[in-house]
């Protein structure tokens, strides 16, 4: 019998030669190093944006004794002990932003509202609730103790101390923090310039009228969202036809304004894809086969200064790749030090999705919690990597283990949410 001497495809189950997913992370991870630097910016702009320096408190939190309750400011002594009532006369009321200053006497107690500075010699606040008032005096009972009801200063936040670390993105609580601090201008690291485009003769770009063989471009659109909501500056690069000297051109001009590029298509096996060819010349560039479904072509490397992606055509296969390869890579090169990772969650499988062992794959799924509180998934029908819609109605990824086989219904998967993915 003679055989043919064929080439292995993405729709092969195994391949010879092929990086696994973690391994094609890793060389790109072990690749890329930070590319910003800092900027300084007013905190009303600072949301999303990664701080460059650590904060470190220039004042101490609170910055002075307060009241944590609306209610009566005594000194210790005045407590009463056991079964005793005691009485003190009410010489003052002091409100927050008015700080009292006269000096307390023996017997006497001032009306204080929260966060009001607390009056010298006093340390103690029993609540408004606590006591029996007659507007002039108050009476209180033996079960309070000494220095409740008070925030000391400092008590928060000390002066001096490291408050936020340097690489975190902020938030707004983070945000909040630092303006208590009294702090309005911080330095944050500047975004990445991203140049995006796409690749391909049948590729339409919208507004064409559609003709007969070709399909509008949706992964320049699904990438450069993908990228503002990553908070990149996105250039937006059209598409390429399948041209040698376009695509040339377009790298050329790509890498010199851009900290890293993306295209789409043109990296696997097609007659008139010149991508590869042209990249070859233009930069230092891997083109690997990962044994994942779907994402199996990438392109990956430099040109000049430039990190380059070369994600596959496919559109699902684009957001895969992106997901799980591009956004750890960016976020280093962001300089994140404390990566958002999507939490793994595992759930029961609510069907068998087949599956042969020797790659790993993304299926996508929609997330739901049982009556019973147990976390359930199931796909969301066919799954070809140029079907879109598998992944716009879905809500999580099924990541399923190189070296797993079929999973049946009820199985356990390994679930990877959308949310804090993006
Ligand atoms: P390629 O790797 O260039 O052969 O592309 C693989 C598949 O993805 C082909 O069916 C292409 O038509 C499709 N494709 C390539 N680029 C895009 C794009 N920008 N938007 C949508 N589909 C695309
Ligand atoms: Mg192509």
């Amino acid at each position: 019998m003679s055989t043919l001497n064929v080439q292995s495809s993405c729709g092969d189950e195994n391949e010879q030669g092929a990086l696994t997913v973690d391994q094609a992370l890793s060389n790109m991870l072990s690749a890329v190093s930070e590319k910003t630097t800092p900027e300084r910016i007013h905190l009303t702009d600072a949301v999303d944006r990664i701080l460059a320096e650590a904060i470190t408190s220039p004042v101490n939190v609170p910055s002075h004794r307060n009241s944590a309750v609306d209610g009566y400011a005594v000194m210790q002594v005045e407590l009463a002990s056991g079964s005793d009532i005691k009485s003190l006369k009410v010489i003052a009321k002091v409100v927050a932003g008015h700080p009292y200053s006269g000096t307390l006497q023996k017997g006497e107690a001032i009306q204080i509202m929260t966060g009001a500075q607390m009056p010298e010699l006093t340390d103690t606040v029993i609540m408004q609730e606590h006591v029996e008032t007659d507007g002039e005096n108050i009476r209180i009972d033996s079960r309070h103790t000494s220095g409740q009801n008070v925030r000391q200063a400092g008590e928060d936040i000390k002066r001096g101390q490291t408050v936020l670390e340097a690489g975190i993105k902020l938030t707004p609580p983070q945000i909040g923090l630092i303006a208590s601090l009294g702090i309005s201008e911080i330095s944050v690291k500047t975004p990445l310039t991203i140049a995006v485009f796409s690749t391909g003769d049948e590729v339409l770009n919208l507004g064409e009228p559609p003709r007969e063989g070709c399909i509008y471009d949706s992964n320049r659109y699904s990438m450069m969202s993908a990228l503002k909501k990553l908070g990149c500056d996105v250039v937006d690069m059209g598409i390429i036809a399948d041209d040698p000297d376009k695509l040339r051109n377009a790298f050329e001009m790509a890498a010199k304004s851009a900290d890293v590029i993306f295209t789409s298509g043109g990296v696997s096996v097609g007659e008139a894809d010149y991508t590869k060819q042209v990249l070859t010349e233009a930069g230092s560039i891997n083109f690997w086969k990962v044994a994942m479904k779907p994402g199996r072509p990438i392109a990956f490397g430099s040109i000049n200064d430039a990190t380059f992606f070369g994600l596959p055509g496919n559109p699902v296969a684009v957001m895969v790749t992106f997901y799980q390869f591009a956004l750890p890579c960016l976020q280093k090169m962001m300089g994140l030090t404390t990566p958002l990772i999507a939490p793994n969650i595992k759930a029961q499988c609510t069907e068998q999705i087949r599956k042969l062992p020797g790659r790993t794959e993304f299926q996508r799924g929609v997330l739901s919690l049982s009556e019973t509180g147990d976390w359930l998934i199931s796909t969301t029908g066919r799954q070809g990597s140029g079907i879109l819609r598998s992944m716009s109605e879905a809500n999580a990824f099924i990541t399923i283990e190189h070296e797993r086989s079929t999973v049946q219904k009820g199985e356990l998967v390994n679930v990877q949410p959308f949310i804090g993915l993006f």
